[in-house]
């Protein structure tokens, strides 16, 4: 049996329950790994050691009381810094919120605390999730715990490495474009995108509101159903929260026993794909067809107008959404400023780093009176065509099957033109446009020992069935327990 740190929560929740391992002895094993790779991974923002044992304290008295409250119950799980927690650092991985100190709980986090989890870490993540490296983050850069000079994928990195690395037993991150899914992939892990409205947003830090949905990273699939059902559930401060039946969808795991139809869509495995990745998948779609699932081609035409279309409406929502950070309510205040409106300028050219700058100007561009209609206007109708794609698709298949991202792991700094950052998100961004579920499950490595993902996204509120074939490829294979040697 591996080390405690790298156990899932269903092996760790048993033994928490026979009272062979106590979850302050879990915590502290996960501080002292933690502190042991931390100089070299660098995925936290923050950590509170004193507040998480005490938390995992309290556990154990629940517990000895014939109180515990369930498989999450005394398990250490890290949170994305775009992620409230009362009391503790907030800052999105950006110099404008340096300071902050969250007066409040997300609602996932209430959740979260409710199931009885310890709140571990806040995790390193692009500035405002804005990125696929964590190379923008404002602090410093997440290595790859499988190749530390390489990058853990982003904006949720810090989340995927803590992971992979051991430094944590489950995360939260947030998904935009596949900031769940694609550092996943790059960091040998499970992660999940649920669909646009099933998990609150409210204390989530705004990126692109109509795309930002908070998602579940775990060792297993099984594991990533546990966290995302204590996650999930309508919440009547995020107005777009949306009344869906919430299962169990672990135990859900054996209901759905397929076989089932799966789609692959041909415009997912043309140029770009790397032949490694494309095999790796190729590999898993025989696994399911070996399992009697019928496979079929399927298309979506209009995936080629993705990228542009989430550039145009993510920025858009970006640059409304950040116009908050003035200087004057909260944030970083520059020193410099002559008047009240240079207090707004001087403060956001000295807090915001280059990336979310350039969204900002493009955000505000696209939404200017006279070039709107253009552009945003015509985004939002080609994002309705891009949805309606998956729909018609779906009359056919249960789910699809794609790669989640075109490349593995690259190396720190090799990607310095911001549209070859873009691309990584080639195979991701159109699950956000059309508000679907998506997961990204481990499927195999590159010759040079890097992780592959393979991305299955499933119909809107059907994250049972979702979870079902993703377990059913991730409990036949092994590659979760393989872990990175640091
Ligand atoms: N990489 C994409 C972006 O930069 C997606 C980020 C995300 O999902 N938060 O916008």
């Amino acid at each position: 049996m591996s080390e405690v740190f790298y156990q899932s929560i269903t092996q760790l929740a048993a033994e928490l329950e026979a009272k062979k391992l106590s979850a302050v002895e879990l915590m502290q094993a996960v501080i002292a790994r933690t502190k042991a790779v931390e100089p070299r991974v660098r995925a936290f923002n923050s950590f509170d050691e004193s507040d998480a044992l005490a938390q995992a304290a309290a556990s154990d008295t629940r517990r000895a009381a014939g109180q515990s409250r369930g498989p999450l119950d005394g398990i250490p799980v890290a949170l994305k810094d775009v992620i409230a927690v009362k009391d503790q650092p907030l800052t999105a991985s950006s110099r404008i919120l340096a300071n902050f100190v969250s007066p409040y709980d997300a609602t996932v986090t209430t959740r979260l605390r409710d199931a009885g989890a310890v709140l571990w870490g806040r995790c390193n993540c692009d500035e405002f999730a804005m990125g696929s490296s964590t190379e923008n983050s404002g602090f410093h850069v997440t290595g790859n715990p499988w190749d530390v000079t390489r990058v853990p994928g982003g904006s949720s990195g810090g989340s995927a490495a803590a992971l992979a690395a051991g430094e944590a037993i489950a995360t939260l991150g947030s998904d935009t474009g596949g900031s769940v899914r694609q550092p996943a992939a790059l960091c040998g892990v499970v992660g999940m995108k649920p669909t646009y409205g099933l998990v609150s947003r409210y204390g989530l830090i705004a990126y692109a509101s109509s795309l930002d949905q908070i998602g579940p990273f775990g060792r297993t699939v099984e594991d990533t159903a546990t966290v995302l059902r204590a996650i999930a559930g309508h919440d009547e401060r995020d107005s777009t929260s949306y009344r869906a039946t919430i299962l169990d969808y672990r135990a859900e795991l054996a209901a759905h026993k397929g076989p089932w139809r799966l789609g692959i869509p041909k415009e997912y495995f043309g140029e770009g794909l790397d032949p490694e990745i494309g095999a790796a998948v190729e590999q898993a779609i025989a696994f399911y067809k070996s399992q009697g699932c019928e496979i079929r081609e399927v298309s979506l035409p209009h995936t080629r107008y993705c990228l542009d279309t989430y550039y145009i409406i993510a920025t858009a929502e970006a640059s409304s959404n950040l116009a908050r950070y003035d200087g004057v309510r909260y944030g970083h205040r520059s020193k410099q400023a002559k008047d009240g409106v240079d207090l707004s300028y001087q403060s956001r050219a000295e807090g915001f780093g280059a990336e979310v700058k350039r969204r900002i100007i493009l955000g505000t561009y696209v939404l200017s009176s006279g070039y709107y209609d253009a552009y945003y206007l015509r985004a939002q109708k080609v994002r309705t065509l891009i949805r309606r794609d998956f729909l018609e698709a779906y009359k056919d298949v249960d789910a699809l099957i794609t790669p989640t991202s075109p490349v593995p792991a690259f190396k720190i700094g090799e990607k310095s033109d911001p549209l070859a950052m873009y691309l990584c998100d080639i195979y991701t961004i159109g699950v956000n446009l059309a508000g679907l579920p998506g997961i990204s499950v481990p499927c195999g490595f590159t010759k040079s020992g890097l992780p592959i993902g393979v991305q299955l996204i499933g119909q809107p509120f059907q994250e049972a069935c979702l979870l079902a074939i993703a377990h059913a490829y991730d409990r036949a294979h092994d590659w979760n327990t393989r872990h990175p040697i640091l």
